[in-house]
């Protein structure tokens, strides 16, 4: 039989398929264009050339080691980004009954069931959209707690070494940071805990392992002096990277902790989104918890909005949806075993880092740590030069810089945190690149002031681009 293949006439705007007749998107005749818009005809090559142009001129974690200390930035599987495509998950219309949204609520269920076996603890919602938005949730939750008991407490400790989202959380949640201090080896100082643990503070925010990418080793003993004093202990669980399989914050005393989805469960999340932060609380603060909580009878999956104490909503809809798809298959893929092995990976590939270039630059906290650590740039200064100076020139390299200037209480620092994902020598590569850039600072300090050369744009002014900042290109 001979094959006819007709062949489709191009439009104006090259190939297109035959003209299907949707009378749904039929605009009424006298609201339609009679010209074609003037838009710029490209060929398909071009298009292509143009946007893999672009997105080569940022870096990502498909193009290069992305060392970004307390970020998490890891392995995404591109069966993720498969998975979210499909229709039954977006075309799912938020107001859609849950009747119809069966499988996105199994799906959310189970993952909020994983969340909560990873942690020990009881009750979980999956709303808010950030690490920072879940610190506002559960720290909203510990007011409620406290209002429904009538005890007025004013104020949340926070350590100095915390992620600045912490104290802006305590604020807006209406209590005042008090500021704890970090003894010499940068962990908590029990003394001035358990001289601040005063009936007037609420409780404590951690993180463990903290910004230093140290273990709290006393953390049975710390949750103990602030709930023996009526207060409540809250994880910042940005870093869950170096816990999971291992050991579990419930176990260790925490009444609440959030998960950043987009971090530790594998979410490209690059330039500010999109995120997950959902929170998982004890069977005491679960009331508390923001309506309505995902719930289960007779193998029916609804929303549970019967929760007088609950502290109401804090997300449109279903939270960040698509970001618990990502979460829910990288967890079927790894398994239980396999979140034990990456936290694993990622401390021996951490300290792999930090113990080749502590010689090398400087350790202020001398020891093992976990999934990150934290360098600190500050003989550089003999030269004239600074921790910025090697961020910049790993640009040059074609490597992402590792985080500066965080935690604020190390001076210079370099944070780095490689992740479990990295083979040994993308490790190494990134070593070498390290030693070389001190050696040009001893040999050749103007290169390092210089950098970066081989970038889109060089050396930018941050702090001017956000006083005058300037959304518009053209005028
Ligand atoms: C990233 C991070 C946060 C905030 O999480 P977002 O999802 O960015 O809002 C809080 N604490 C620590 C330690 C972090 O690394």
């Amino acid at each position: 039989m001979e094959l006819i293949i007709e062949r489709t006439k191009p439009g104006r705007r090259g190939y297109s398929l035959p003209k299907q007749d949707v009378p749904l998107y039929r605009l009424p005749e006298n609201q339609r264009r009679q010209t074609h818009a003037p838009l710029p005809e490209v060929s398909e090559p071009e298009i292509m050339r143009h946007f893999v142009n672009l997105s080569t001129m940022n870096h990502h974690v498909d193009k290069n080691f992305y060392p970004l200390g307390s970020c998490t930035m890891k392995y995404n599987p591109k069966i993720n980004e498969e998975l979210v495509r499909l229709s039954g998950f977006t075309k799912l219309h938020p107001l859609g009954s849950t009747a119809t949204a069966q499988g996105a609520m199994q799906l959310m269920y189970e993952l909020g069931d994983y969340l909560k076996a990873i942690v020990n603890l009881d009750g979980i919602t999956l709303q808010p959209a950030a690490g920072a938005q879940g610190e506002f949730t559960a720290i909203s939750m510990f007011k409620a707690y406290y209002n429904k008991k009538k005890e007025t407490r004013r104020s949340i400790l926070v350590p100095d070494s915390a992620h600045g989202t912490n104290p802006a959380s305590v604020n807006f949640s209406g209590f005042r940071p008090l500021t704890l201090p970090s003894n010499e080896k940068g962990l908590v100082d029990i003394e001035k805990l358990t001289e601040l643990m005063t009936p007037e503070v609420a409780g404590l925010m951690l993180t463990n392992p903290n910004t230093l990418g140290l273990f709290e080793k006393n953390i049975m003993q710390i949750t103990d002096i602030v709930h023996d004093k009526g207060g409540l202990v809250y994880l910042d669980g940005a870093n869950l990277n170096a816990l999971l399989g291992i050991t579990r914050p419930g176990d260790m005393g925490f009444d609440a902790v959030h998960f950043n989805l987009h971090k530790t469960f594998s979410t490209p999340h690059g330039g500010g989104g999109p995120g997950s932060g959902p929170v998982a609380v004890t069977k005491m603060l679960a009331p508390f918890l923001p309506a309505p909580v995902i719930a289960k009878k007779d193998e029916t999956y609804y929303f549970d909005f019967d929760l007088p104490d609950s502290i109401g909503k804090v997300q449109t809809f279903y939270g960040n949806f698509l970001v618990m798809v990502k979460a829910y298959t990288f967890f079927r893929i790894v398994g239980h075993e396999g979140l034990r092995q990456i936290s694993k990976s990622a401390i021996l590939n951490a300290n792999y880092i930090i113990q080749s270039l502590k010689d090398h630059y400087y350790l202020p906290f001398p020891g093992y740590c976990m999934h990150e650590g934290v360098l600190s740039g500050r003989k550089l200064k003999e030269r004239g030069l600074r921790t910025l100076d090697v961020a910049k020139r790993l640009l040059d390299y074609g490597l992402h810089a590792p985080t500066v200037y965080f935690p604020l209480i190390v001076s210079e620092a370099l944070m780095i945190e490689p992740t479990d994902s990295e083979s040994k020598e993308t490790l190494d590569a990134f070593i070498e690149t390290m030693i070389k850039i001190l050696e040009e600072a001893r040999e050749n300090p103007e290169v390092l002031k210089n950098a970066p050369q081989s970038t889109p744009v060089r050396r930018l002014d941050e702090i001017k681009a956000i006083k005058e900042l300037k959304i518009r290109w053209k005028t």
